[in-house]
């Protein structure tokens, strides 16, 4: 007897839900009060921020996971929904500290930029003693390198 799942709602959530239970063979339904696209929900739109930098290990890990989804579903669909550019957080270094950690924690690389290289390379302003964080992975593909004078792409 095969197994049947139904879930409600499709937004971004109880799509990828349906998508992975019919992975696992279940024959499912999504049932979707409004039509395709519509901008009743939050997944709305066509862009999101994907980010690894998480203060949390948990958050990165899970991110590093969806990673490898985002890449199936690319494969499956036929064409590109995630575009990997690299990412800057700033902010005073003990809020910059946590997010190196969990991203080390994974294998994941970051670097440190001074005001100077944020500004070249990432067009970010930061003031005073606040320093940008790059996140530099072999994942990722990312202009800003520390330590490169703030040259995109050096
Ligand atoms: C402006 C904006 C910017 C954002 N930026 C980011 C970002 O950069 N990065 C990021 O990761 N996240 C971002 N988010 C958050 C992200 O978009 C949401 O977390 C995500 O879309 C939530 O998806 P969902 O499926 O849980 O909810 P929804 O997209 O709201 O989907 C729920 C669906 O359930 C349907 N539904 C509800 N009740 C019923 C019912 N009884 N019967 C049938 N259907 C029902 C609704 O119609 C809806 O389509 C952003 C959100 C917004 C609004």
């Amino acid at each position: 007897m095969s197994r049947t799942a139904i879930v409600v709602g499709g937004g971004v959530i109880g799509s990828a839900a349906a998508w992975r239970l019919a992975v696992r063979g279940l024959d499912v339904t999504l049932l979707e009060q409004f039509e395709p696209g519509h901008t009743l929900g939050s997944s709305y739109g066509s862009s999101r921020i994907f980010r690894l930098a998480y203060p949390d290990t948990l958050y990165t890990s899970l991110a590093l996971s969806a990673l490898g989804l985002w890449r199936e579903l690319e494969e499956e669909s036929g064409s590109e929904v995630l575009t990997l550019t690299g990412g800057v957080d700033h902010g005073p270094e003990h809020a910059l500290q946590p997010l190196r950690d969990s991203l080390a924690a994974v294998g994941q690389a970051s670097g440190t930029l001074d005001p100077t290289e944020a500004a070249g390379c990432a067009g970010v302003r930061v003031a005073g003693l606040w320093y940008a964080l790059s996140v530099v992975a072999a994942a990722v593909r990312w202009p800003c390198r520390p330590g490169s004078g703030g040259a995109p792409g050096s």
